[in-house]
């Protein structure tokens, strides 16, 4: 064969296989895909890779399907590892983070079409408002979800709900005390408006995930569940003791190659 044609395909399968992993080792455990915003990002906003077109969305979760996952509602996963029900073979988490409105008005159709299952992570105090603890130059305003839409959302059966604090702040910049406050009050709240427990946590942007302290406050607020940001796959069985849960972020650009190496690998890029 020509040496030039051999040299290229060599570059173009170094180039692909730097580009994505599917060299790494296949692991299991619970895959959790993070989400935020569904359709098209507002103009300006630095923000575009966390709006999944709808189209996408779709296409995942039936490649989810087929897949053999199992998406769950946190109180089912919680049953699983307690050993109430049997753990499915690929169990999975669809979770939504902040609560902004396009996750009724675009997800649950998507959601109740497939009959599929996720969590949403709300801002109490955004809930009905807009994300205004963003800084509008940077980023625009979002409305968020509505308490109507909220008890829509669960009255589908499709959708439970978890705390991601008050008001969205850096935990671990924040004094200890009013740290706290976000993690409790927002699960009083939160279990007030739904008369149901809330079961899981997530921290806003990662922040704090892993600070023995905050973790503390969130297991004795009486969390069962929190979530960083950190990219990947948790193995089961989970302890608490065991370190928040992994996650495994969904961007706009992602290739279909990139939401199937997320799954099987907990990462597709380098
Ligand atoms: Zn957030």
């Amino acid at each position: 064969m020509n040496p030039f044609l051999i040299g290229g395909i060599a570059a173009a399968a170094a180039a692909f296989s730097a580009r994505w992993n599917w060299w790494r080792a296949k692991v299991s455990g619970l895959a959790v895909l993070m989400y935020h915003h569904l359709g098209d990002p507002p103009r300006p906003s630095r923000h575009d890779k966390l709006w999944v077109r709808e189209a996408d969305f779709r296409r995942q979760l039936k490649f989810l399907l087929a897949g053999g996952w199992t998406p769950l509602l946190f109180s089912e996963f919680a049953a699983a590892l307690d050993g109430g029900s049997a753990m499915p073979e690929k169990p999975a988490l669809i979770t939504f983070d902040d609560g902004t409105a396009d996750n009724a008005e675009a997800a649950l159709p998507i959601l109740e079409e497939l009959g599929v299952k996720a969590n949403v992570f709300l801002v109490v105090e955004g809930v009905g408002k807009s994300t205004h603890w963003e800084d509008p130059a940077k980023k625009p305003w979002l409305r968020m979800l509505d308490w109507d839409a909220v008890a829509r959302m669960r009255a589908s059966g499709l959708v439970e709900f978890g705390s991601h604090t008050m008001r969205h702040p850096d935990l671990a910049a924040l004094p200890f005390k009013d740290a706290a406050w976000e993690i409790q009050e927002s699960k009083r709240r939160l279990e007030a408006r739904l008369a149901a427990p809330v079961l899981a946590f997530a921290y806003p942007f990662g922040s704090g995930a892993f600070d023995p302290a905050l973790r503390a406050c969130v297991r004795s607020a009486g969390y069962r569940f929190d979530f960083s940001v950190r990219q990947g796959i948790t193995p089961l069985p989970w302890r608490f003791e065991d370190g928040p849960f992994k996650r495994l972020l969904v961007r706009r650009d992602d290739k279909a190659l990139d939401f199937s190496l997320n799954l099987s690998r907990g990462r597709a890029r380098l």
